[in-house]
C-alpha cells in the first residue's frame, strides 16, 4: 500500500492529542466479523460528539481521508490494510431512550442492543433484525433488513454529521433508503436514529426474537468469519439459489469458501486471507454470469482494494 505522508503525519498528529483513543497501524482483521484485513494508519475511538466533531475537522482541514467502520460486519478489508484514518464510533454514541412508542437510538449501539430494549420496553417492530450483528449506524447506511422488513420502514429522523464535522438532521424520507442502500446517506456520520415502534408484549417479542435467531442458526452457517450475504438480491431471483445451481458450494480458494450451507455466504473457512475471499467473489461472479447471464452485485463492501480491483467486480469484463 502506498503510505501519504499527511496521513501518517495526522495519525501521529491525533494520537499525541488522543493518546488513549487512538491506535496507531492496527489491525482491521481485529474489527471485521471476516477477521481478515491489513492494518489501517490510525483507528479512533472518540470519546463524544466533540471529539469526533475534533477529529474530523482536523483531517477535513488536512485533505485527510477517513472511514467510517461500524462492527465491520459487511465489510472486506484488503490484506496491505488501509492508509486512512478510520473511526469507530463504539463509544461515543450508544444512547438509547424512548418516550411512548419513538425510539432514539445512537449509532454505535449493536442492533442487538436495540431490538432487546425494545423488547424490554414492550415496543415491537425490530424483531425481524435479531442476529444481524451490525451497529445502529452501518444498519442505517446498509438500510440492513431480514425476513419481513428493513430498519429503513421505521426511521423518522436521522441525526448525522458530515465528514467537515457539521451537525445535520434529516427524515427518514430524506434518507433515499431502497433494497441495501440509503443513498443519500452515502456522504455523512450517522450519529444516531428516531424509529416509530409499535406497541407489543415483552413475551411475545421475546419469543418473536428467538424464532428468528433460531432460523438464522438453521440456515446460516453462523462458526465462522463472514459478511452474511456477500451478494444483493439480483431481480426476480436470489443469489444464493442461483450460486448452488451453478455447483458453487463448497469450492474454495486458499481459506475462503463458499458455504456448503447457504450459498451465498463465502466464509472465512480456514485462515483465509482477504484476496482469497476476493478471488473467490470474482470466480463465483463469473461462474453465475457464464450460466445464466446474471451478474451478482456485492453487497459486502471493499475496503482498500485497487480501482481496478473495484472495476472488476462491479461489472462483467
Ligand atoms: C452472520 C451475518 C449475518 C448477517 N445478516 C444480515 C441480514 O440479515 N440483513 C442485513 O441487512 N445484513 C446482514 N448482515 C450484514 C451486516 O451485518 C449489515 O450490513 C450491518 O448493517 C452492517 O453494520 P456494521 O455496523 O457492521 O457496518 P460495517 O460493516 O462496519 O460498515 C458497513 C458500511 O456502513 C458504513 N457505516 C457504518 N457505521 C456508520 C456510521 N455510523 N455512519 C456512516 N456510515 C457508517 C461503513 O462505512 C460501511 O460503508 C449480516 C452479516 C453477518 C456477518
Amino acid at each position: 500500500m502506498e503510505k501519504h505522508n499527511n496521513v501518517h503525519e495526522m495519525a501521529v498528529r491525533l494520537w499525541n492529542h488522543y493518546p488513549e483513543r487512538v491506535k496507531l497501524n492496527e489491525p482491521l482483521r481485529h474489527y471485521t466479523t471476516y477477521k481478515v484485513g491489513g492494518p489501517a494508519t490510525a483507528l479512533c475511538f472518540p470519546a463524544n460528539t466533540e471529539e469526533l466533531q475534533d477529529i474530523l475537522s482536523l483531517c477535513h482541514q488536512e485533505n485527510v481521508p477517513v472511514y467510517i467502520l461500524g462492527s465491520g460486519s459487511n465489510i472486506l478489508v484488503h490484506d496491505k490494510g488501509i492508509d486512512m484514518v478510520v473511526i469507530r464510533l463504539s463509544e461515543c454514541c450508544s444512547e438509547i431512550r424512548h418516550k411512548e412508542n419513538i425510539v432514539y437510538a445512537g449509532a454505535g449501539l449493536l442492533v442487538s442492543q436495540l431490538v432487546e430494549y425494545c423488547e424490554r420496553n414492550d415496543l415491537a417492530g425490530l424483531e425481524f433484525m435479531s442476529g444481524i450483528p451490525g451497529t445502529v449506524g452501518g444498519a442505517l447506511r446498509m438500510n440492513a433488513g431480514a425476513f419481513v422488513g428493513e430498519i429503513g420502514d421505521r426511521v423518522v429522523s436521522i441525526d448525522a454529521m458530515n465528514y467537515s464535522g457539521e451537525l445535520i438532521k434529516m427524515s427518514g424520507e430524506e434518507a433515499g433508503f431502497g433494497y441495501r442502500r440509503a443513498d443519500r446517506l452515502q456522504d455523512k456520520i450517522m450519529l444516531g436514529c428516531e424509529l416509530r415502534l409499535l406497541s407489543g408484549n415483552r413475551a411475545e417479542l421475546e419469543k418473536s426474537r428467538r424464532d428468528y435467531l433460531a432460523q438464522r442458526a438453521s440456515k446460516q452457517p453462523l462458526d465462522y468469519g463472514s459478511c452474511g450475504s456477500v451478494f444483493k438480491r439480483p431481480p426476480g431471483n436470489y443469489a444464493g439459489t442461483l450460486i448452488e445451481k451453478a455447483g458453487c458450494k463448497g469450492m474454495r480458494i486458499g481459506g475462503a469458501m463458499v458455504s456448503p450451507k447457504h450459498a451465498n455466504f463465502i466464509l472465512n473457512y480456514h485462515n483465509a486471507r482477504a484476496s482469497d475471499i476476493y478471488q473467490l467473489i470474482c470466480e463465483v461472479q463469473r461462474i453465475i454470469y457464464e450460466k445464466f447471464e446474471i451478474w451478482l452485485e456485492l453487497e459486502v463492501k471493499l475496503l482498500g482494494f485497487s480501482d481496478e480491483e473495484e472495476k472488476k467486480v462491479r461489472q462483467p469484463e
